[in-house]
């Protein structure tokens, strides 16, 4: 445990400074071909601190925190906004737009307001705003921790050797949490489709777009643009949506999604992307029509094909850092990398699951560990998790898929209990949209393994769910547990 009263003056480890004179040596000859101006600028300056976490998404801020509550010196570098991808470009921004489009198309449907793309330009400011205001409450909330922040592109010249711009920090423990960015469209023309970053900086919406990809990012803006008013044309590679959801409930959201006027296009396999008067075209090919290539036409074109660690330009490989097969740093179960004074937590990890709250989970457990008291760790294996779309997916614990494979594939120890039906909002709004529940169950005990439900309030129940899963929830509770009325959670019982 570190305590910044107790904390003795760091002593630069001999063989990083032996290295980084080394370093310094070889590197003479070089500085001949450097202009005089540039070679008599300011020698680094050399600081030193007990915690260098670079990145300040949600897992390096919690991480960064938690770790000068308990009394360490700690810095925190970032290159851009604070917040990282969940603040800025991800979650909170997304999740706003989502709301606008759900009350202008409720609006629209029973209150004779316009909807549409109009209501675009109200949401991204409401949306910039709020973005403004969670920047603004990090950075303060981060100093009235004690932890100082560096803006600028953070490179570690040795494992606790970090060089920002013209300073150099020596820490005792560094952490990497820089997250992930969109992975690029591997086909000729890629670079003409834009990333779901990209979309937070639109100040209209285009006329119509392609939508390449069928996971959470994908399926998430196709609705939201949709419901602005946006032609969609969305290109799944498989033959169902949300590779990692029940094939019921992917199946149920490609029927609501087709009935909000997407177009779905599955099995395809993007090819080329050109550029035509003043649109794009996207060619693919699919399974049911062999060697014929077919194209969808649009005014852009999003690529959310998954997302690949942000760890470019740290150096991390020139000092030894073993990488996974993707590209993530490679970490043990206490999150710490080949080197022994490197962590690594959240999307830049090269196993993990991509979600905000997890990041935060295993950045504040590194954080105790490493300076306050060892604790136990979340548990992962009940994470709920959710997709803003229209109608919303919430989901935790095992697909039927899963759990019949747990059980050794003995698909009668597993059974599943289905409701359709249509919500009161919905009957409000004069919308059919039916919304569905499934619930995967030990067909003995009657144990609930997994929960899957399809509808606006789904993100939300299954947050409570999380919980009575992890504590062994079986349909005998659902049964002798009365029904809050009306509601949508209300189906799960009786
Ligand atoms: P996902 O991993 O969820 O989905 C990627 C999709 O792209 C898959 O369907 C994949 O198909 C497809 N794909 C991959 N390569 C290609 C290709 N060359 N051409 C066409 N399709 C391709 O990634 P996302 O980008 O949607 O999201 C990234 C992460 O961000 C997720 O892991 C998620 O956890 C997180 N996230 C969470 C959100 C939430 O909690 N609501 C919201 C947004 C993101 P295939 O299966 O065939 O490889």
């Amino acid at each position: 445990m570190t305590k910044r009263q107790a904390t003795p003056e760091i002593a630069t480890p001999t063989p990083a400074k032996e290295r980084r004179r080394a370093r310094e040596i070889s590197a003479e000859p070089a500085v001949e071909n450097v202009p005089r101006r540039k070679r008599a600028g300011k020698p680094p300056k050399a600081r030193e601190a007990d915690f260098v976490v670079i990145g300040a998404g949600s897992g390096g801020v919690a991480a960064a925190r938690r770790a000068a509550s308990h009394g360490a010196r700690v810095i925190l570098v970032e290159r851009g906004a604070i917040g990282g991808t969940c603040v800025n470009r991800g979650c909170v921004p997304k999740k706003m737009l989502s709301y606008g489009a759900t009350w202008a198309a409720i609006l629209s449907g029973c209150l004779s307001h316009t909807g549409g793309k109009e209501d675009w330009r109200d949401a991204i400011v409401r949306v910039n705003a709020e973005v403004a205001r969670l920047n603004a409450s990090y950075t303060q909330r981060l100093a009235e921790a004690g932890v100082e922040i560096l803006h600028g592109e953070a490179r570690l010249a040795a494992p606790t050797e970090i060089v920002i711009g013209n300073e150099i920090v020596h820490a005792r423990k560094t952490l990497i949490a820089t997250g992930a960015r969109p992975r690029a469209l591997p086909v000729p023309g890629g670079e003409l489709a834009g990333t779901s970053d990209d979309v937070f900086t639109w100040q209209t919406v285009p006329a119509s777009i392609a939508v390449i990809g069928g996971g959470y990012i994908a399926v998430e803006l196709a609705s939201i643009l949709s419901r602005y008013g946006v032609k969609v044309d969305l290109l799944v590679r498989e033959d169902w949506l949300l590779p990692r959801f029940d094939h019921d409930i992917s199946r149920s959201l490609a029927e609501a999604l087709a009935a909000t006027g997407i177009r779905l296009h599955f099995n395809t396999d993007v090819t080329l992307l050109s550029q035509t008067n003043g649109a794009v075209e996207v060619c693919y090919r699919q399974d049911s029509h062999p060697g014929r290539t077919q194209t969808v036409r649009a005014q852009a074109v999003l690529a959310a094909i998954g997302r690949e660690a942000n760890v470019h330009g740290l150096g991390l490989e020139e000092i030894g850092v073993k990488m996974g097969p993707k590209g993530g740093i490679r970490v043990d179960r206490q999150f710490r990398s080949s080197e022994r004074s490197l962590y690594a937590i959240g999307d830049c990890m090269a196993e993990n699951i991509h979600l905000t709250p997890v990041a935060i989970a295993q950045g504040r457990w590194v954080a105790d560990r490493l300076f306050g008291k060892r604790g136990d760790i979340a548990d992962f294996d009940f994470v709920p998790t959710a997709v803003f779309c229209e109608p919303a997916i919430g989901a935790v614990g095992l697909t039927e898929a899963q759990a019949i494979e747990a059980a050794g594939g003995k698909a009668d120890r597993i059974r599943t209990e289905i409701k359709r039906f249509v919500s009161l909002e919905n009957r409000f709004g004069g919308n059919a949209q039916t919304s569905m529940f499934k619930l995967v169950l030990n067909a003995r005990s009657g144990r609930v393994l997994g929960a899957h439900l399809m509808d606006n309030a789904a993100p939300e129940i299954v947050q409570t769910l999380a919980v009575a899963l992890r504590l062994g929830l079986k349909t005998s509770h659902l049964k002798s547990t009365l029904p809050l009325h009306p509601t949508v959670a209300e189906e799960l019982f009786g």
